[in-house]
């Protein structure tokens, strides 16, 4: 199967009460896992790729590595830009067959993000793009994006409707309490906010900064009409520590590249399929 496009892949989530989960990667062992993970569960799922990862692979080594695991698969995969600023980097993402790019203006003030969004958003439709905004600040770290606690901005309910209908967006990223990278303490996300927006909105919501979000958030945010659901710096740690094992278990004399990196394949589909029970998607893939 091909790559389809985040609208396509979050059509069904809010009226079937589960969430797609976006998993970011940085190498081809991690998207491997991604995608093994995926298929195990017969879930559709959303491969990220910051501009971190962008820059590190390189942008047509990345979108052509993704479209081959794509096209080796059945089940529906979306490659997603995460987190662009660059709007010539999103838009030679998209001409390289990226089928969603998450534009975040989200630290401009509002009329500026839904210039930004909007013009994004037109440029993605040439081409059957998709596209997510966000409203509001997430705090914490997600690479060269640092937003300190007093900063945070939760999403204001009123913004909503305007900024969905301006912009024609396909995905809202909302700040609910939720941040990047890991949490210090445990996150207290604002249910009753979530619960505001869904109900003024169907455009499709989204979650950022899912690792170390207790179980019973997850499954109240998918009841209250969350849609896609972020997941990077989980699969960064698990992707470190699984090498470092590898490192440590093997003898000096192994020198097979192989040994070392092919656990952490397992590794990370191993953290997928447990976030695909809590999600609720498994068996929710279709064929073409
Ligand atoms: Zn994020």
């Amino acid at each position: 199967m091909g790559l389809v496009t985040l609208k396509e892949i979050l059509a069904g989530a809010r009226e079937g009460h589960y969430a797609v989960g976006g998993f970011n990667f940085n190498n081809y062992e991690d998207a491997q896992g991604i995608v093994d993970g995926a298929v195990e569960k017969n879930s559709p799922v959303i491969l990220m790729a910051s501009a971190g990862a962008i820059k590190y692979m390189g942008l047509k080594q990345l979108a052509g590595m993704v479209k081959g695991m794509a096209a080796a698969v059945d089940i529906p995969i979306c490659l997603h830009m995460d987190h662009a600023t660059d709007h010539a980097m999103i838009k030679e993402g998209i001409r390289e067959g990226f089928t969603s790019v998450m534009i975040d203006a989200s630290t401009h003030p509002y009329e500026e993000n839904i210039a930004q969004s909007k013009a994004i958003a037109e440029f993605a439709a040439i081409y059957g793009c998709s596209v997510e905004a966000e409203l509001g600040k997430l705090g914490g770290r997600e690479e060269d994006i640092v937003v300190d606690e007093a900063s945070a901005l939760f999403t204001n309910p009123d913004d909503v409707v305007r900024f969905v209908e301006e912009t024609k967006i396909d995905a809202l990223a909302v700040a609910i309490g939720t941040a990047h990278g890991f949490y210090k303490s445990e996150p207290k996300l604002d249910f009753p906010r979530l619960e505001k927006i869904a109900s003024l909105t169907s455009c499709p919501l989204v979650l950022h900064g899912g690792t170390g979000v207790p179980v019973e958030d997850f499954k109240k945010c998918i009841q209250l009409g969350m849609s896609k659901i972020n997941v990077g710096t989980e699969l960064k740690a698990t992707f470190s520590r699984t090498l470092r094992e590898s490192v440590a278990k093997n003898p000096e004399s192994e020198f097979d590249p192989r040994k070392y990196a092919g656990p952490v394949k397992a590794a990370c589909a191993q953290v997928v399929k447990d976030k695909i029970d809590i999600f609720g998607s498994a068996g929710k893939a279709w064929k073409c």
